[in-house]
């Protein structure tokens, strides 16, 4: 078989296969509860379709400049400016297809075969193949769920090598909505600039955050410590446009000079009417962010209150993001009915075959104690999939 040792070193984004599969099932007539995807279930705001409209009626649909238009640039260099006091130039700045895309061109221009990345566990899937795929090693440092999910500074101490290239925070996190305090960042900066490492810090959930706290980059802690950040963002998840594939990142131009010549020999510019709209969303009004926001808390709320009212199960409160991350150990057994049901892949499995509620196991995050809700679907769906995984668990225990 032609396959390169590359692609035979990473697996499939596990958090789109159980989407995959829930829509599959969906689509057999099987009425499925998914937590599976994390992507609002709202649609993308009025005025933002209007933009990517005029712009195709205006012809606007050939190739732009490789790193995204000036206009958006701007537009984003003004987010940044307003949002987290931060000042970058447009050479400072870059548009890709996606966050994701982002992290895959930021991971090509900056690693070589041998460095090692930190990344505090539990994480978003895709991050340990980014890195794989750039040749270097993912160096995978655990978090406790007792000190809400955060890296301390004295683990990231330990963790860096001469190795070391970069960190890898994500806050508000995916999976656990874990949101870093400004003091926390402190001290972890302290670490930073005493070794030469950089941070890519993804914030793509900046905006989804609740109870009033406030949201802080890392690279808002110093100006020295700014020029070892990578900012990286998208308009994804902020506005309910995961399919227009627009992500962005600011930092070192250098780098993201490097990141433009990688985009120029693979994907190009990102699609030209994506870039108008995503221009809309962070210029026009935010009021849709707002009342996502206040839906999300709600059922935030909600899920997590009939989580730890379930026997044995524990879940933090999440300040950020829509993910609820809950220790399922509990319901651990081996051998159950011919089913080896150790750990959250084969709970996970029995749950949509059995109760026909999608989740995400913790194990695809890096902690297999726990298991991943997307709780970015309606109160509805939220109250029928926890009263099914309720009815299906309790089979589990009076079989047991
Ligand atoms: N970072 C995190 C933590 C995410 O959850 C996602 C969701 N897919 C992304 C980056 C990338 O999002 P997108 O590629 O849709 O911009
Ligand atoms: N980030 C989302 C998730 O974690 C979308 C899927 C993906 O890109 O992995 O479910």
């Amino acid at each position: 078989m032609l396959m390169s040792e590359r692609i035979r070193a990473i697996k499939p984004s596990p958090t789109l296969a159980i989407n995959a599969k829930a829509v599959s099932m969906r689509q057999a007539g099987v009425d499925v509860i998914s937590f599976g995807v994390g992507e609002p279930d709202f649609d993308t705001p009025r005025h933002i379709r209007q933009a990517a409209v005029r712009a195709i009626e205006e012809g606007f649909t050939r190739y732009t400049a490789v790193g995204g238009i000036p206009e958006l640039k701007e537009a984003i260099i003004e987010k940044l400016r307003c949002d987290q006091n931060l000042s970058y130039e447009r050479e400072e700045v870059m548009v890709s297809c996606g966050g994701k895309h982002v992290l895959y061109n930021l991971a090509q221009a900056t690693l070589n075969p041998n460095d090692e990345v930190i990344i505090p566990a539990p994480y978003w899937v895709s991050y340990p193949p980014i890195v794989i795929l750039a040749g270097a090693s993912p160096v995978i440092v655990e978090t406790r769920e007792a000190e809400d999910f955060k890296l301390s500074p004295d683990a990231l101490e330990e963790a860096i090598t001469a190795r070391t290239r970069l960190l890898i925070l994500n806050s508000p996190s995916n999976p656990t909505g874990s949101v870093y305090s400004q003091q926390e960042l402190e001290r972890l900066a302290e670490v930073v600039l005493r070794h030469d490492i950089s941070v890519v810090s993804d914030e793509i959930y900046d905006k989804l955050i609740f109870d009033g706290k406030p949201f802080r980059s890392i690279a808002q802690v110093s100006e020295e410590l700014k020029g070892k950040v990578f900012v990286v963002n998208g308009v994804s998840k902020t506005y309910a446009m995961t399919g227009w594939r627009i992500g962005y990142v600011a930092g070192a131009r250098e780098v993201i000079a490097g990141m433009t010549k990688i985009q120029s020999q693979s994907t190009s510019n990102p699609n030209s009417i994506a870039q108008k709209a995503a221009i809309a969303a962070l210029t026009g009004p935010q009021d849709s962010v707002g009342n996502m926001v206040r839906a999300f808390d709600e059922r935030r709320k909600y899920l997590v209150g009939r989580l730890n009212a379930m026997p044995g199960i524990h879940c933090n409160m999440p300040a950020g993001a829509f993910y609820a991350f809950p220790d399922f150990s509990h319901c651990f057994k081996i051998d159950q009915d011919g089913r080896d049901m150790k750990g959250s892949g084969s709970l996970c499995d029995y749950l949509l075959t059995e109760a026909r509620v999608a989740l995400v196991p913790g194990i695809a995050f890096g902690a297999d104690d726990f298991v991943r809700f997307s709780y970015a679907t309606s109160l509805e769906a939220i109250r029928e999939g926890v009263d099914r995984i309720e009815e299906a668990l309790q089979r589990l225990v009076s079989s047991a």
